[in-house]
């Protein structure tokens, strides 16, 4: 196989995609790479002729400047890992090349951008929505690849798509693990050693919640969340809410009959932590 290919700019990108033709898989990421991250880029590669994935930090979906700030770069590492992947192509755009003048495209996403992270972090998908539909512009992917970590954050691609007819398949793919249970995330990395010893407390909780709801109420159940979690004192709960998994309204009784997904934001000191479990 050839050597993989870094590009940091879309003409670069596009002209080499266009030569080499076939079945694109597509994994957007915003680098600082994991095992959950690994796991998309090897689906494509199972599924795809090429795989691109791009390593790009995207300012438009950080409601915190500081978050923005913070999030980890490790382009060297990341580009690495990619390279024992299988990676074809990864393209590492300037914030010029993606935007090269502002992006103030408004998408209504109903009830899913209200509640739980759209409820949170106030225009963090309307930016997710500008960034993908614009990389999908540039990569024009026959298979786009996205994580259960980010549940809703698929729900909203899946709805972008949608709404601007986009020829593109998105797959999703199972939250990677720690063995701890913690869900791997970027930011994990900035957690200090005492958070990240109670952080699999969240996954616990998760998981013991999902064996209750056969014999406790929506409300008991979110109760035992919150309180287990932060029985750990280091961990503060910003919402759990067990949700339709295709509408995002919360549910008021497990006896509803529909697909049901709890969905958690939690605190460990200034980090933000997310994780969901099917119920
Ligand atoms: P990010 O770099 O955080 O924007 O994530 C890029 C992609 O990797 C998104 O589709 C995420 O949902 C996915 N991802 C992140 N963490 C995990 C994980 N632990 N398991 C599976 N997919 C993940």
């Amino acid at each position: 196989m050839a050597d993989m290919k870094i590009f940091e700019t879309c003409n670069e990108l596009t002209t080499y995609i266009n030569l080499q033709g076939g079945k694109v898989g597509f994994v957007p990421t915003m680098g600082a790479l994991h095992a959950g991250h690994i796991s998309l880029v090897e689906r494509a590669r199972r599924e795809c002729d090429m795989v691109v994935v791009s390593v790009f930090v995207n300012p438009t979906q950080f409601n915190d400047p500081k978050d923005l700030e913070n999030y980890p770069r490790t382009l060297e590492v990341d580009a690495k890992m990619l390279e024992a992947a299988g990676v074809d192509v990864v393209f590492a755009p300037t914030v010029e090349q993606i935007y090269p003048e502002t992006d103030n495209r408004q998408f209504d996403f109903g009830l899913i951008d209200k509640v739980l992270e759209g409820a949170m972090r106030k225009g963090h998908f309307n930016g997710v929505a500008q960034v993908v539909s614009r990389l999908f512009d540039i990569v024009k992917p026959t298979c786009a690849y996205f994580g259960e970590k980010d549940f809703q954050q698929m729900a909203i691609i899946a709805d972008m798509v949608r709404q601007l007819s986009i020829d593109v398949e998105i797959v999703g793919c199972p939250i990677v693990r720690a063995e701890s249970g913690l869900a791997l995330s970027s930011r994990n990395m900035l957690l200090k050693p005492e958070y990240l010893e109670v952080a699999p407390l969240i996954y616990k909780s998760l998981s013991e919640a999902a064996a209750l709801s056969e014999t406790m109420s929506v409300e008991a159940v979110k109760s035992y969340v919150a309180n287990k979690i932060e029985e750990s004192k280091l961990l503060k709960v910003e919402y759990f809410e067990i949700v339709n998994a295709s509408t995002f309204e919360s549910i008021t009784s497990f006896e509803q009959e529909c697909n049901k997904r709890g969905c958690i934001a939690v605190y460990a000191g200034e980090i933000r932590l997310i994780d969901n479990i099917k119920f």
